[in-house]
């Protein structure tokens, strides 16, 4: 059996190797390595790809959300309400704008915010709702947009972990994750399910005049050349990394589909003990396990992970702190108990190994392990 990965970009690559080599080779070839054709191509597949007018491509996912941010003519202690149970990145962005995060609660059920935590959350302040579509799985986002709707506030979705997850509306419309908001922000980053081999990301809208200006912020503030009309950024997707992800777009809902069939393995071993919680599938979302986290009790969580280690099976802990007790962001003032429910996960969560290229050797391997350690337990 080979060795078990958490992510094992690698095996991935193998298999499409000749395509990526020659693309790469190509952007190589033309020398046209910023902002050439395969970004520009690039942002059309992924328009086409989401079903949204307006794609601006980025150097990271933490700069989409910084960007699209910046779009807002917000200004300095106006809130956004988000997640505290998240990568940092999604804070950060918020607070190196001298925006002010405000988070709430997620539901116990699927790790994402709790929309009834928000409307509590709500202030004459509030400017943005910044949801999270975590491990793969959309937020609830009918009652996101309507309190968007009823409360006059932007939603900037940061669907980092959830390219190609879809959401239906209770009226029955399908949107794409990206595509809900009045911003989308996503990441490349190699890991992610669309990822590339660096850095890179994109800033999704159907709105005209936020596009405009996310592309002039992306570019030093400026659509022609040396002149500037705002303060901006420099933040581009590499043509190197476009040119791999115009190949690996076409691959994406294949590799989504091995992402939840793997799920579907786990679920099915793993289902019946009495100590573990497998990931909640939402109905009005489909679930591309971006992660695969499953719920565990305190005592039980770091000596499975130890358990599993010795047998050569990683595990990650998706997140050990929430982002409302990190120490980096004291100075909002929140304390121990303000987010119960992010603050019991973190310590009960562990994520089993998830990528595309997990044979079914490896996830019995995988789920003979678990279930022997809580025979012993
Ligand atoms: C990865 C990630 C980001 C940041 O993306 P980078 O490309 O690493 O900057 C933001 N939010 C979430 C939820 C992420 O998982």
């Amino acid at each position: 059996m080979e060795k078990i990965q958490m992510v094992d970009l690698t095996g991935q690559y193998n298999k499409i190797r000749s395509e990526i080599d020659a693309a790469i080779s190509n952007v190589i070839t033309s020398a046209a390595f910023i902002n050439g054709p395969e970004v520009k191509a690039f942002g059309k597949n992924l328009e086409t790809y989401l079903n949204v007018s307006h794609a601006i491509t980025c150097g990271n996912g933490t700069d989409a959300l910084q960007i699209a941010l910046m779009s807002l003519n917000l200004k300095e202690g106006d809130e956004i309400i988000t997640t505290p149970f998240t990568f940092i990145a999604t804070a950060e962005a918020i607070a190196l704008l001298g925006l002010k995060p405000v988070f709430a609660d997620i539901s116990p059920c699927c790790f994402n915010i709790d929309p009834a935590e928000i409307e509590k959350q709500i202030t004459k302040k509030t400017k943005a709702i910044l949801p999270v579509h975590l491990f793969g799985q959309c937020a609830n986002m009918d009652a996101i947009t309507d309190i968007a709707d009823r409360h006059n506030l932007y939603v900037i979705e940061d669907a980092a972990q959830a390219m190609g997850s879809e959401y239906t509306f209770s009226d029955g419309l399908v949107k794409k994750a990206c595509a809900m908001g009045h911003i989308g922000c996503t990441s490349f980053y190699p890991s992610k399910n669309l990822g590339c081999f660096g850095d890179g990301g994109a800033m999704l809208t159907s709105i005209p005049e936020l596009a405009e200006k996310m592309q002039s912020i992306a570019q030093h503030g400026s659509a022609v050349k040396y002149y500037h009309e705002r303060i901006g950024v420099n933040s581009r997707l590499d043509a190197l990394q476009a040119a791999i992800l115009n190949v690996k777009l076409k691959y994406l809902d294949r590799y989504n589909q091995s992402r939840v069939k793997a799920a579907g393995y786990y679920d099915k071993e793993l289902e019946g003990i009495e100590q573990l919680t497998v990931p909640k599938r939402m109905k009005q979302s489909t679930h591309i396990f971006h992660a695969y986290t499953l719920k565990t009790t305190a005592q039980d969580r770091d000596p499975l992970c130890k358990f599993l280690k010795k047998r050569g099976i990683p595990t990650m802990i998706y997140y050990p702190v929430p982002l409302h007790l990190q120490k980096g962001y004291s100075k909002y003032g929140y304390k121990k108990g303000d987010f119960p429910v992010s603050e019991a996960l973190t310590g009960s969560v562990l994520s089993l190994p998830m990528h595309t290229e997990l044979s079914n050797e490896q996830l019995q391997y995988i789920c003979n392990a678990v279930r022997e350690y809580f025979k012993k337990a």
